[in-house]
């Protein structure tokens, strides 16, 4: 009977450890136990092939433009793919100077400036190489990249002229050689030479038109100013509304980020002002582009190539422009409602890269011009 009595105890408490362990064991496998030891020898693996797999997840972007939407736009390709962009910021010539002082030891994956002049300097500097991605190809256009793709298009710019809504009909607006025409005497406004959108719309001049006309240009324009230089692109078109002048060069995207500025007072600004693009019976309206460029020694390829996939994709090109009203260079892209009022327009037809070779030039007759 105690003997009984013990076989029942013993099958009992086997039972009760069988369902313990059972219990254990659907833990281990179904529940929290086993998951972290699932991720850590998958951890481990990644580890275990070099930190070459945990370093891809990054893209270095040496960067010269100073607009938000950029990281925004980094933001949004981390989210999506898990890479990470780390941006580095200077000018174009201090970055292009940190490439070549780096060369191979350089971690810089892209690198990303604004005018094609600037963007020739780096390829001739060597510190890019070629981008070979038939989807960037697609979608970016042939006219919009380096003949040799050292460098892709991310958007484009138009160097407009502006104008007080009452006081100027866009009937009287034609050119920018008009500009300088007696009847804009003491009301055209622009900022200095020092700044590289004006030393590139007077360069696109000399390759279009040659270097005698380009001085007598920047002449006349110094003739009708309403005032020395002052401020950037945005306070031209501030004075047009505060009436010191009623014409003005400005690139087209200030107009669309003033509109949706937190500040009121940028916003009745550029609701006072009209746009215009001049020459379009003549040489076209001046554009410049910016691009991204293929460091030289990337050292995550891959990933670079997959950020400028994204930043050119319809999606990226999407976002770029609804954020910094630039124009995409992804016709698949949707312009913000102001872009697509402007619609379509005419654009110089110059090689990207003569804005740069003909730089020195231009500042040259901006100051034999007077033009502070
Ligand atoms: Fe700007």
């Amino acid at each position: 009977m105690r003997k009984k009595n013990a076989i029942v105890m013993f099958i009992l408490l086997l039972a009760f450890a069988l369902v313990v362990s059972g219990c254990g064991a659907n833990n281990a496998t179904g529940g929290n136990s086993n998951k972290p030891e699932t991720e850590k020898s998958e951890g481990n693996q990644t580890s275990g092939a070099g930190n070459s797999s945990a370093k891809n997840q990054v893209v270095n972007v040496y960067t010269a433009r100073h607009y938000d939407i950029d990281s925004k736009l980094f933001d949004a390709f981390t989210k999506e793919t898990g890479i990470k962009v780390n941006e580095i910021k200077g000018t174009a010539e201090e970055l292009v100077e940190r490439l070549k002082r780096e060369g191979e030891g350089s971690e810089a994956d892209l690198f990303i400036t604004v005018d094609g002049g600037v963007l020739n300097y780096a390829k001739e500097n060597n510190v890019l190489q070629p981008i070979v991605s038939d989807t960037i190809n697609s979608n970016v256009p042939t006219e919009l990249r380096d003949k040799e793709n050292y460098w892709v298009g991310m958007a484009t710019r138009a160097r407009v002229i502006v104008y007080a809504k009452d006081r100027v009909k866009p009937e009287q607006l034609s050119t920018y050689e008009d500009l300088t025409s007696d009847q804009w005497k003491g009301k055209l406004l622009v900022r200095s030479s020092s700044s590289l959108y004006n030393q590139s719309l007077l360069a696109s001049f000399i390759e279009l038109n040659g270097e005698q006309k380009a001085e007598e240009w920047a002449k006349g324009v110094v003739t009708n100013l309403s005032r020395d230089p002052d401020g950037g692109d945005r306070d031209q078109a501030k004075a047009i509304v505060a009436g010191v002048g009623d014409v003005a060069i400005m690139n087209t995207y200030y107009v669309g980020q003033m509109l949706v500025s937190k500040d009121a007072e940028e916003v009745k600004v550029a609701e006072n002002i009209g746009v215009f693009f001049p020459n379009q019976d003549t040489t076209g309206t001046h554009i410049n582009i910016s691009g991204i460029g293929l460091a030289a020694h990337s050292k995550n390829k891959e990933n670079a190539l997959k950020l400028i996939e994204f930043m050119t994709s319809a999606e990226g090109q999407t976002m770029l422009t609804n954020g910094s009203f630039e124009f995409p260079v992804n016709a698949a892209a949707e312009k913000p409602e102001l872009l697509q009022q402007w619609g379509q327009f005419k654009t110089q037809q110059i090689d990207f890269a003569s804005l740069g070779q003909h730089n020195k030039k231009a500042t040259e007759l901006m100051n034999k011009a007077g033009w502070k």
